[in-house]
């Protein structure tokens, strides 16, 4: 058996001691004599790991108690709607902040349900900075404020989060929930697909203050009320049970490691490692400002784009796989998530070192 360094984007690698121990117990959970996937939702075995699950997130997130968190399906794609459905009340405009195209799908969505005002919109210069605090333009009558932390193909993060006063702070973590400490009681509400750095597809986890629930919208369906997700705690209907137990398995192995801390302190060097492998090179470049870029997604291009497709077969050689770039962006992109080992970005460094030098004249 091999195990190949992934750098997908998402899906992303999970972890090797969690699919080994999802292995172990994939036939018969802890005495059960069922596989995770066969049990009821309501039985007390399923409850119990969901429980643990939820119970441990929030000890590693530091996510205060009037925060709940919903394990929902639809992926972050379907907060986009779900957010102004949920979040507008009685007001008729929230504020969106343009960083990249994740973002721009957020405003889009948003734009079927209210009147969006781009506080800030960095499209100009090719989305490789933040806008600063100074230059947002925020209505104080916004029904809320919503952000991309960091931006999965761009890979451009920011480096402080917003002060919005007294307008709720909503921000897509897809890419970067985990990676680090963060302050929880910032934010308003916070949502993150799973299938970057949480566990597998098909779950997308929302922390949100209990002060923002039951302002929904009346033509708000069912399955897209946080309230009603809220009040049953998550199984308001089948929740992703399989997608959910990964998760908890992923929650463990980040407090083995040490927290959010150590997650924090390995994931600063490993980027630190490639871009400094990137800007040292004078082959490869990275055209985001260097205090915006993303600790997680790390989009590079070759001198020579006519060498991609040698780069990215050399690479595979060495067990360095999925590293061609978002086809909007182009040359590669390393995704280097929580699951992604120290080890993984070296040899990627070390096989660039080698692949640049070949090339020089
Ligand atoms: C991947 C991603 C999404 C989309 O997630 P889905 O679960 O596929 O809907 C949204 N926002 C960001 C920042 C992402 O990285």
């Amino acid at each position: 058996m091999t195990r190949m360094f992934n750098f997908s984007a998402g899906p992303a690698m999970l972890p090797t001691a969690v699919i080994k121990r999802a292995q172990q117990e994939m036939l018969d959970w802890h005495g059960s004599g069922m596989s995770v996937m066969e049990m009821s939702h309501r039985g007390k075995e399923y409850m119990s790991i969901a429980g643990k699950a939820e119970q441990d997130l929030r000890e590693i997130m530091l996510i205060p108690d009037h925060y709940k968190m919903l394990f929902l399906q639809g992926g972050a794609s379907s907060q986009f709607a779900m957010i102004p459905l949920n979040l507008l009340g009685d007001k008729t405009s929230a504020d969106y902040i343009n960083t990249g195209m994740w973002s721009k799908k957020a405003i889009a969505e948003a734009k079927r349900y209210c009147d969006v005002n781009v506080a800030a919109d960095t499209s100009e210069g090719g989305f490789t900075t933040v806008p600063s605090q100074d230059e947002l333009v925020l209505n104080p009558d916004a029904a809320y404020v919503h952000y991309t932390p960091n931006e999965t193909i761009g890979g451009v993060e920011f480096d402080y989060i917003p002060e919005t006063g007294d307008v709720p702070l909503v921000a897509d973590m897809s890419s970067t929930i985990l990676s680090r400490p963060i302050d929880v009681s910032k934010f308003a509400m916070i949502y993150a697909g799973a299938q970057k750095n949480i566990g597998p597809a098909g779950l997308c986890i929302v922390i949100i203050r209990e002060d923002l629930l039951g302002k929904a919208s009346a033509q708000t369906p069912a399955m897209m009320n946080y309230k009603i997700h809220a009040d049953n705690g998550s199984m308001y209907n089948t929740p992703p049970t399989y997608s959910w137990y990964m998760a908890g398995l992923v929650f463990e192995w980040i407090q083995a490691q040490g927290g959010l801390k150590a997650m924090g302190e390995i994931n600063g060097r490993k980027a630190a490692k490639l871009y400094a492998a990137i800007d040292d090179s004078g082959f490869y470049a990275n055209p985001v400002a260097k205090q915006h870029r993303s600790w997680m997604n790390v989009p590079f291009t070759l001198a020579n784009a006519d060498l991609d497709a040698v780069f990215l077969e050399g690479a595979a050689e060495q067990g360095l796989i999925t590293l061609k770039g978002h086809r909007s962006v182009g040359g590669m992109r390393a995704s280097i998530y929580n699951a992604m080992p120290e080890e993984g970005v070296d040899a990627l460094v070390a096989y660039m070192q080698s692949f640049a030098k070949h090339q020089a004249v």
